[in-house]
């Protein structure tokens, strides 16, 4: 069989999810958009919530619809998109709390679904969702009469802890919402690591639970091991791969293995990366193809079966260092034709 493994350590998230609840006093929820940061939002969210998240989030009416049918009834299941057109059965038919977003969301879900669950999302200074100060205040009263179950805005620059964002946004927030009763959240992953300043009543981290910086002492969540299709011995002189841009420079051993960028493993990551057999480095030899990779093993004591490109050695941050890239983008990445196989939970 040539196809790779990821494993996805459910218990390791449980861990994470319930280390970053230790670090506040208040509820912590989840973020599982994008398909759980492509680690299957349904076994996600099912294992946090058997750790007690009772608020899953997610950035469109479609995601939560499917959540929904995984998780049952019972947790709240929040969209950040809010309420767009074409979303209300799916609001009203799976119990998805929108967001509202603008004036024109809030017509909408009133008009639509009076008297159904929502929250409001504002605009701190990022300047991507949420209703701007000015905005908010026209609708304040309304919004407020309605009883919104929550009132969130977000952080831009929470993964720099000195960044004068983070303050300038805490400042906003609190000027648009102080006084208010509906609970309030503020605080991503990075937004937690800040303190207890910017937590308010829910938290909704993402990144951490799934093993990524900034949450520094995040445990691993996923290991991909790639199987070895062919292994060759190469002299002094031979190439490797499309353009020729690996040259043999000692007698090497070869191994091709069964992965490439369509699995997500980004080209550019090529010059600098390196696989691992137990505890051996062997770098990536030539350019990545779309599903194969040359990588000398040479120094590796025994023939491999499968070497492993993720896993305790080396996180989804370091290869996101390869590619001029972040963790998230390394894990949505994450290709479709892997094995997945969830361990714990
Ligand atoms: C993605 C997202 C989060 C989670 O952020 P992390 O950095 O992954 O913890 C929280 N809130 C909003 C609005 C988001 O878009």
């Amino acid at each position: 069989m040539a196809q790779a493994k990821l494993s996805i350590d459910l218990d390791a998230l449980r861990g994470n999810w319930r280390a970053l609840n230790d670090m506040t006093g208040c509820e912590t929820a989840a973020v599982v958009k994008a398909d759980g940061y492509g680690l299957g939002a349904a076994r996600v969210a099912k294992a946090l919530s058997r750790e007690g998240a009772r608020r899953f989030f997610v950035a469109i009416a479609e995601e939560g619809a499917s959540l929904r049918e995984a998780l049952g009834p019972g947790p709240e299941i929040c969209v950040f998109s809010g309420h767009m057109s074409g979303d209300t059965d799916m609001i009203n038919d799976l119990s998805l709390t929108p967001m509202i977003n603008s004036i024109d969301q809030m017509l909408r879900h009133v008009e639509a679904l009076p008297g159904a669950p929502f929250g409001i999302q504002l605009d701190s200074g990022m300047n991507r969702l949420g209703m701007e100060p000015g905005e908010w205040s026209a609708l304040r009263d309304i919004a407020l009469a309605q009883n919104p179950v929550l009132i969130m805005s977000h952080l831009a620059c929470a993964d720099e802890p000195d960044h004068e964002m983070n303050p300038q946004q805490l400042r906003a927030f609190r000027e648009m919402t102080d006084g208010i009763d509906a609970p309030r959240s503020l605080a991503q992953t990075g937004g937690i690591l800040l303190g207890p300043d910017y937590h308010f009543d829910v938290t909704r981290p993402g990144i951490g639970v799934y093993g990524g910086l900034p949450f520094v002492d995040a445990q691993p969540v996923v290991t991909l091991e790639i199987p070895v299709i062919q292994i060759r011995d190469l002299e002094p002189g031979e190439t490797v791969g499309y353009g020729n841009s690996f040259t043999a420079t000692r007698p090497i051993r070869l191994a091709t293995i069964a992965g490439g960028y369509a699995d997500g493993i980004h080209r550019i990551m090529g010059p600098r990366a390196s696989l691992f057999s137990g505890e051996t480095r062997c770098p990536i030899a030539g350019r990545i193809s779309m599903d194969l990779i040359g990588v000398d093993v040479t120094d590796a004591p025994e023939v491999p079966d499968t070497l492993e490109l993720l896993g305790q050695h080396q996180s989804v941050d370091t290869l996101a260092d390869w590619a001029g890239t972040i963790g998230y983008e390394i894990l949505t990445s994450l290709g479709a034709r892997y094995n997945r196989v969830y361990r714990g939970g």
